[in-house]
């Protein structure tokens, strides 16, 4: 198992275990829509990212960075400012871990808000998002907890699809 030929790409849904994506299995709300594909999500995300000209794993760079001050700099005080941006999460008692591969990634007992204070803009998501997104192009599937690609690179990066760019 797992032999893998040197240079070949491994899309992030090879060999992963799906079913561990829907409701009640691993996530009470799950990682995925009943009925929704893995692979089908992922394609569709990134072309929303390529239109946007933008790499998912930027978008959870982001993420873990302001995470990351707004938690440093700001001693836990909710919500927290760091540059444009306010952000507030709640924590909770268990972390979820990876449904691709099992781990506790950083910020994975946290839901966040983050809003951009010159636009007013915001979105929310599950802390383990900057990790999926990082590690595996994934912003999950149709549940509560999807970010939405668009929303959050609007909030983030001041950066829209405009009209004309879809050829
Ligand atoms: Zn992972």
């Amino acid at each position: 198992m797992n032999k893998e030929k040197p240079f070949e790409h491994k899309e992030p849904w090879e060999g992963v275990d799906e079913s561990k994506f829907y409701p009640k299995k691993s996530s009470i709300g799950g990682f995925l829509a009943e009925g929704e594909k893995l692979k089908d999500v992922i394609v569709a995300d990134r072309k929303v990212c390529e239109q946007l000209e933008i790499k998912s794993k930027e978008i959870g760079e982001k993420i873990a960075e302001l995470l990351k001050r707004a938690m440093q700099e700001q001693g836990h005080k909710v919500p927290a400012v760091v540059d444009d941006f306010e952000i507030s999460w709640t924590s909770w008692r268990g972390m979820q871990n990876c449904p691709f591969d099992g781990s506790y990634a950083d910020f994975s007992n946290l839901d966040f808000i983050i809003t951009n204070r010159k636009t007013g803009e915001s979105f929310s998501g599950p802390g383990l998002i900057a990790h999926l997104l990082k590690e595996h192009d994934f912003f999950e599937g149709h549940t509560s907890y999807r970010v939405d690609p668009e929303q959050a690179v609007k909030v983030l990066f001041e950066k829209e699809i405009k009209k004309g760019d879809v050829k």
